[in-house]
């Protein structure tokens, strides 16, 4: 029997409720108010249960898109800070030292506000909200509606209440059918509509996408150990020389710290396990006597589109647009990414406003956003890095650092393009790769294991829904990766989701703990066959980031 679906039509959909999305949406709405357009629909749908939830990142913000969106007197806006950079310090981390280097350009913060994202977005919504903006939260996006043309119209959110094979079970509601005259991507980092729309309509950029795996903890430390706006970044170990990757530690009001610790994906190592390397950084004296007293209050783990300029998509098309991370607006060179999605929101939402006036919302109408990007200052901003990621792959740490610095420094200089390889090509075979690292003992309270990782992300799905977690072929676990890569999927993934086990009959078989999932997205990029897809739960499951 055909399943009845509850069908929204608005005008514009958002689809993740991030920082490109609402401020998208709010400055659209604003903009529309005043021109007396109340008439225009617009909605977020977000697939967490609660906005915010599903958020992760340092955060440090360049604060010139809040200008924009909320006026010069944005502080007074009551906008949720942490603390503001007062203090900023470098170092380059050996085996056992700490060497002090001078802060580079690019990571010069002082005056910027530190923030938890999950609760600016939180504050967004409900800016959004007063403004009239629907928010819908707990509604993934499942897939695309078209029209008669073919363009995107809309979105159909997941069905919920399915069973463990699919079918609806007990408390089944059909997804419903948002359509939409313009739909807007910002996902965020390996969105699942957002993949399968560069696939499809071939958007990808002249570089493929590359990432980095952060994992993140908020600790309370012993009052007065690290003082609130101190922003501390390190690089070096426990990454070897030809490895990309580096830590923070921002301190924050009440004693406490956001510390976390990313690990590029083009690592090599089949067995490059990005939580490990974060528990490890842990360990050295210098980081450790930072850490001494203090407790973990909260932990997550999340991944970053690393390619910047090059491995940007095509943002529009008919019917749609692409902001934030999902569009690879994140400069990594900055560590940032909060105040280039909310600008790309922004463009989105003047491309809109002149979409809506003109009742056009085709490619030809929409391509108007590129203007907008190259006329702006995130444009000059990414073009300066656009190679930046691709000097240090293949060249190691310190080539890289220092070409990379130097066409910083000089404005952006040297070759226009410089090709990427994405993460899985570049992981070796395991007899070409180096011996795997002593694994290391966790003790549970200041180092924490994968499981610990999640109990403290507070991530949460049915055992009883399909697994949103598709490997097209497990039998390719065991008849070939095993051999190949040593079976990565059990090293990469942050919360000991894929693991080799016994089956009845004395086989190994690939078992997916997908309850534990945390929603980083890193078996999505970095299985070396390409068979794992990440899609959205049935059940709106996940992490709970709110306050991390
Ligand atoms: Fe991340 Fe994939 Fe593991 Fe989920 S299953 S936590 S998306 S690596």
């Amino acid at each position: 029997m055909p399943i009845e679906r509850e069908e929204l039509p608005v005008d514009i959909l958002f689809v993740g409720a991030g920082p490109a999305c609402l401020t998208s949406a709010l400055h659209l709405k604003k903009q529309l108010t005043a021109m007396g357009r109340e008439d225009v629909e617009i909605a977020v749908i977000e697939k967490a249960q609660t906005v915010g939830s599903h958020i992760l990142s340092g955060a440090v913000v360049d604060p010139r898109p809040l200008v924009e969106l909320l006026g010069e007197d944005w502080r007074d806006s009551g906008i949720p800070v942490e603390s503001w950079v007062d203090q900023e310090e470098v170092r380059h981390l050996s085996t056992t030292g700490a060497l002090r280097i001078p802060v580079p350009p690019m990571l010069k913060n002082h005056g910027f506000p530190v923030i938890s994202l999950s609760e600016m977005v939180t504050w967004l919504k409900d800016r959004c909200e007063e403004a009239e903006v629907m928010v819908f939260e707990g509604f993934p996006g499942h897939q695309f509606l078209h029209d008669a043309k073919g363009h995107i119209a809309g979105v159909r959110t997941m069905d919920k209440g399915l069973d463990a094979s699919g079918n609806p079970g007990p408390g089944f509601e059909p997804g419903a059918d948002i359509s939409a005259k313009c739909t807007v991507l910002g996902e965020g980092v390996r969105g699942s509509l957002t993949r399968q729309l560069i696939d499809e309509q071939k958007l990808q950029g002249r570089n493929p996408q590359i990432y980095g795996t952060g994992g993140k903890e908020l600790w309370k430390l012993p009052e007065g150990r690290f003082p609130a706006g101190k922003v501390l970044h390190t690089s070096g170990w426990p990454l070897s020389s030809t490895q990309y990757g580096g830590s923070w530690i921002y301190g924050l009001s009440g004693d406490r710290v956001s510390i976390g610790f990313v690990t590029a994906l083009d690592a090599q190592q089949p067995w490059t396990d990005p939580w490990e390397n974060f528990q490890r950084w842990k360990q050295h004296p210098f980081i450790a006597e930072i850490l001494e007293g203090g407790e973990i209050l909260k932990a997550g783990a999340k991944c970053l589109p690393e390619g910047g300029y090059w491995s940007r998509p095509r943002p529009w098309g008919n019917g749609f647009l692409i902001i934030g991370d999902a569009g690879s607006n994140l400069n990594v060179s900055r560590l940032k990414g909060v105040h280039t999605s909310m600008k790309t929101g922004l463009l989105a939402a003047e491309t809109l406003l002149e979409a809506i006036r003109k009742d056009d919302f085709s490619a030809e109408s929409l391509c108007s956003y590129d203007e907008r990007f190259n006329n702006s200052w995130l444009k000059q901003e990414l073009w300066r890095v656009r190679n930046y990621r691709a000097e240090f792959q293949g060249r190691g740490f310190w080539s890289g650092a220092i070409r990379a610095g130097i066409k910083y420094v000089l404005g952006g200089i040297g070759k226009e393009f410089i090709p990427l390889k994405a993460d899985h090509d570049e992981m070796l075979k395991i007899h070409h790769a180096e011996p795997r690292p002593e694994p290391l003992e966790y003790d549970g309270e200041k180092l924490i294991d994968k499981v610990t990782q999640v109990y403290h992300s507070g991530s949460v799905h049915s055992e009883h829904q399909p697994s949103h977690l598709k490997v097209a072929d497990t039998d390719l676990c065991i008849s070939r990766c095993k051999e190949e890569y040593g079976n990565p999927c059990q090293h990469f993934c942050p919360a000991n989701v894929y693991e080799i086990v016994d089956d009845d009959s004395g086989q190994e078989k690939l078992q997916i703990n997908h309850s534990n999932c945390v929603h980083c997205k890193t078996c999505d990029i970095l299985d070396p066959y390409q068979v794992i897809t990440w899609t959205v739960p049935s059940d709106a499951g996940g992490p709970k980031y709110l306050g991390l």
